[in-house]
């Protein structure tokens, strides 16, 4: 389990204005926290920060307590997994793409990670063999976000981050992907990045950034309640 506190956050790209300016958030153990936000609100920067890839200029962010800058990449790898708009799938098939993430992943194992990213749906229409050997790029892009997903959770990572995972779908394919990425990851401290603040009721906390500063943060009802 893992502890995240982000305090005080500066970050600048180069000489421009802060894209991060006094972004402050803190994650217990099993906590989800949405950050909400539209384009270049600085969304992208903070999960680059949490995975140490961009340069913090001040503030800190603490991992179980120690600060990050004290941690190497590969030690910010082993407790933060970062899923991508676009995620890499092997020229391989979906069990082979399993498999390959899994360190040394039983069968039972990989089969419990595909019910928990819901791609079970998918194994009882087409049948867990069909799906299993079929070719991981030609997967569509929601199941490809819960093959991410099963992948993932087969290094069962401390924090998982999500950048923007309905991004590229149609809103109702979107809808159905973000209510079975929120089944799957309650009780896993979770970082879900997105510009829509439907559809996250489940959530922890909405924290709103806008122009690199946090303009709102609270509930989903508290969010929506607003005039
Ligand atoms: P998103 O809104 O999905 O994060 P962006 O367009 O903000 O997409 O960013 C896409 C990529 O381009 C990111 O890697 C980001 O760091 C980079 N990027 C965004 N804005 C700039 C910029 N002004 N100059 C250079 N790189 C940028
Ligand atoms: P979001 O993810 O919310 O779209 P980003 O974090 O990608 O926002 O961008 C925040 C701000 O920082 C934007 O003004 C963007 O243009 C700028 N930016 C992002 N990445 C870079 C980069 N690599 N170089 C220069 N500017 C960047």
């Amino acid at each position: 389990p893992l502890t995240i506190e982000v305090d005080d956050l500066l970050v600048r790209h180069g000489e421009r204005r802060p894209a991060l300016n006094g972004v402050s958030l803190t994650l217990t153990p099993g906590r989800r926290v949405a950050v909400v936000g539209p384009s270049g609100a600085g969304k992208s920067t903070l999960l680059s920060a949490l995975m140490r890839t961009v340069e913090i200029e001040s503030g800190t962010i603490r991992l179980n307590g120690t600060d990050v800058r004290r941690l190497s990449s590969d030690d910010v790898r082993a407790l933060v997994t970062g899923l991508t708009q676009d995620p890499y799938v092997f020229q391989a098939t979906v069990a082979d793409n399993l498999r390959l993430a899994g360190p040394q992943a039983s069968t039972e194992e990989v089969e419990a990670a595909v019910r928990r990213a819901r791609l079970d749906a998918w194994t009882e229409r087409t049948g867990w063999d069909t799906v299993l050997g079929e070719d991981g790029r030609t997967v569509s892009g929601g199941q490809l976000q819960r093959l991410a997903l099963a992948r993932a959770l087969l290094y069962d990572p401390p924090v998982l981050l999500l950048d923007e995972p309905a991004e590229a779908l149609d809103e109702e394919t979107a809808d159905l992907l973000m209510a079975d990425l929120l089944d799957a990851t309650r009780g896993r401290t979770t970082v879900l990045v997105t510009h829509r603040l439907h559809g996250l009721e489940q959530v922890d906390e909405i924290v709103v950034l806008e122009g690199g500063r946090v303009t709102q943060r609270g509930t989903h009802a508290d969010l929506v309640a607003v005039p």
